[in-house]
């Protein structure tokens, strides 16, 4: 399916973060200088001329951008969908500035609690998560609490879940992609997961298990189609190739992204997994537009994952919300919750 248009725009607008996570580490590239509007503009518009829908403003941290409203609404403008990944440091503050302007927003949250929360971004985070979540709640946005699983975290799934559902937001399930080995999920990491599949608000794409119960992408026989499905730029306005975080070559971009990205799209689309660094790679967020580029299981897997996700956001909730919708604010919730769980644990 390589004729299809890339779907999209991975667009790093600040390597700068105001966490240091232990599973990542963007926060320590360089430039420390953000995406200029311009650049951002041009981009926009070639991205668009070559069929991309979605662009995914990410860094970093994306709301230290302080002209990321400004990019949203270029974005939108142009037709984009758009999605912002936040650690939530920010979003108090710049909450009323964003609404609107952010199709599919996710607070990232990794425990549920300060300490674990804490631990792992390098930051006192959490309380702003809550904070946060309940300044979405108030002003009308639908956050997704994106949930990284790793073996320290996957404990806290059954509780995370509780959480989601009460407060009627999409817990996405998000399986640790990083290289070292002590953050790797195993077979019965997975199934673990996978119980938690058939609760509505969970969102669980069982195509990132299957491609890890397979060994990751093959060399041989490669999955991944990153330069068929995606355009990743650089703040300091790069092209990078064939993905951000194995880039082997990055592009200068001078008002002609769509010159080169079709130039170097014929060149190197026989790269894509290829390459040395390819084997056994389940980078999901290069992996998830993959998917839409092959009809096999991964593909139907991944559909029916997003059917449910549409399903659950935009019929499901609203249901919900008229029926029943949960007034305390996210720290209490959280609270009962707890306590439930050490009571339950110590009955
Ligand atoms: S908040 Fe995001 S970009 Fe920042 S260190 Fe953590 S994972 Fe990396
Ligand atoms: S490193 Fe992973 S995402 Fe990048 S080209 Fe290779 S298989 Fe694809």
């Amino acid at each position: 399916m390589f004729f299809l248009p890339p779907i999209l725009l991975h667009y790093y607008i600040t390597y700068r973060c105001n966490c240091k996570c232990c599973f990542c580490d963007i926060w320590r590239l360089s430039p420390t200088f953000d995406a200029q509007v311009a650049h951002v503009e041009a981009n926009l518009n070639h991205a668009r001329r070559l069929g991309a829908r979605f662009v995914d403003f990410t860094g970093g941290e994306p709301l230290l951008h302080q002209d990321l409203p400004e990019l949203l609404v270029k974005a939108q403008n142009r037709g984009f969908r758009t999605s912002v990944t936040t650690n939530t440091i920010l979003y108090p503050e710049r909450a009323k500035e964003l609404k609107g302007k952010i199709d599919l927003l996710h607070f990232s949250l990794d425990a549920t609690c300060a300490s674990m929360h804490d631990h792992l971004r390098r930051a006192p985070a959490f309380e702003q998560v809550l904070i946060s979540l309940d300044i979405a709640r108030q002003i009308g946005e639908t956050p997704d609490i994106l949930f990284t699983v790793t073996p320290e975290t996957i404990s806290f799934l059954p509780l995370m879940v509780k959480l989601a559902s009460s407060l009627q937001f999409i817990l996405i399930v998000n399986p640790i992609f990083s290289p070292h080995r002590h953050h790797r999920l195993y077979e019965d990491n997975l199934r673990f997961i996978e119980k938690f599949k058939k609760y509505p608000y969970v969102y669980i794409n069982t195509a990132f298990h299957t491609l890890r119960r397979q060994g990751g992408n093959q060399i041989s026989k490669p999955r991944c189609r990153v330069m068929a499905s995606t355009i990743v730029i650089s703040p300091d306005n790069q092209l990078m190739l064939p993905c951000f975080h194995r880039r082997q070559l990055q592009i200068p971009l001078h008002n002609n992204l769509d010159e080169i990205w079709l130039h170097q799209r014929v060149k190197y689309l026989a790269w894509q997994g290829r390459l040395s660094v390819c084997a056994g790679c389940i980078i999901n967020c290069y992996f998830d537009p993959s998917f839409c580029y092959k009809v096999d299981r991964l593909f139907f897997q991944s559909l029916s994952a997003k059917i449910k996700y549409a399903f659950v956001k935009y019929a499901l909730r609203k249901y919900h919300l008229l029926r029943q919708p949960e007034l305390r604010p996210t720290k209490a919730i959280l609270a009962e919750i707890n306590a439930n769980h050490l009571h339950e644990a110590t009955a």
